[in-house]
């Protein structure tokens, strides 16, 4: 584990990197407050610091308070090196977001456990954002497909229009629904199906832009939000469409042709308001009439008829 150790007396440092190195922490030295401050501006920058309190430059404490300011969600372990012993110095340090401190002249065994403690929290506190961030992306992803699930894509749609309409530029929507899937399944099998719906995903995603948003709104249907102009709105649709029929999905020894339509609307201030389900509405009703045309295509269904 890396260690950021600051102190501006060259015997001192000298001395902590001689232990902690013998420790197996990969150490980081600084001279003063202000070097230990920039090290910790670099990307991975270490998460455990032992600081002199008394430096020029910068002190211990006022580096301790940057860097907790710095990243309050994920503090640094801070383990304050001082011979202040006074318990309003004490209640100062650590009210100034430190974690613990010794009292010099320390003993080293007593600094090797207590950085062996903030060695501990360290650990537990990544394990806890490594656990945050896997349960943050399964509240909000599709497992089969690694989409934005129905929650995640209804989230994203309110927060887009208000974005855009910051923005004076127009927003499509598109509900994109597999033609006939349900003959795929009974024909091959669900676990078929299931490839299907991975394969579509896939060549959806490869006709989106960074900017375009894709989630998976029910079973084999899709939303797909759109930042474009009104005039050219459906082209994307359009390429999802060409993409998905272009050539059969091959999954083993299978050979399985798939087609997509999609109903597309723009988003109108003053038609739909905060209103998403009118909006969205409009995408489903130009998907039951792409459905009712013969499938395998898009129909544009606009606020106000253009
Ligand atoms: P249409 O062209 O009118 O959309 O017909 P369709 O057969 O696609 O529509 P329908 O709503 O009748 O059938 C959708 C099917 O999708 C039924 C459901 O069992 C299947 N389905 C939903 N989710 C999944 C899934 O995760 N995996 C698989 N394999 N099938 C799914
Ligand atoms: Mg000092
Ligand atoms: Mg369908
Ligand atoms: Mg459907």
């Amino acid at each position: 584990m890396k260690l950021l150790v600051a102190d501006d007396s060259k015997v001192s440092r000298m001395m902590l990197l001689a232990i902690t190195k013998g420790w197996g922490y990969d150490v980081i030295m600084a001279e003063d407050g202000e070097e230990a401050w920039q090290i910790m501006q670099e990307d991975d920058a270490p998460s455990l610091l032992l600081l002199d309190w008394e430096m020029p430059k910068m002190n211990g404490v006022e580096v301790c308070e940057r860097v907790i300011a710095q990243s309050p969600e994920n503090p640094a372990y801070v383990l304050l090196l001082t011979s202040r012993t006074g318990s309003d110095d004490i209640v100062e340090g650590l009210s100034k977001g430190a974690s613990d401190y010794l009292s010099k002249p320390f003993d080293s065994a007593e600094l090797q456990v207590r950085l062996q403690v903030g060695k501990r929290m360290i650990e537990m506190q990544d394990k806890l954002n490594a656990t945050l961030e896997e349960l943050t992306q399964l509240a909000s992803h599709d497992v089969l497909t690694g989409l934005l699930n129905r929650r995640a894509i209804m989230e994203a749609l309110p927060k887009e229009v208000k974005r855009i309409d910051r923005l004076k530029h127009d927003l499509g929507i598109g509900m994109c629904d597999i033609d006939h899937f349900k003959s795929i399944n009974d024909t091959y099998g669900h676990l078929v199906g299931d490839e299907v719906l991975k394969e579509v995903t896939k060549r959806m995603q490869k006709v989106l832009r960074d900017y375009d948003l894709i989630g998976r709104y029910g079973g084999e249907e899709f939303l797909v939000i759109t930042p474009v102009d009104k005039e050219s709105c459906t082209s994307v649709y359009q390429r999802i469409c060409q993409a998905i029929s272009a050539k059969p999905v091959i999954t083993g020894e299978l050979s399985i042709p798939v087609t997509i339509s999609c109903g597309v609307t723009c988003y109108s201030a003053e038609v739909d308001g905060q209103d998403m389900a009118k909006f969205l509405n409009r995408a489903d009703e130009a998907l039951y009439q792409a459905k009712d045309a013969g499938r395998n295509q898009v129909i544009l269904k606009q606020a106000i008829d253009q």
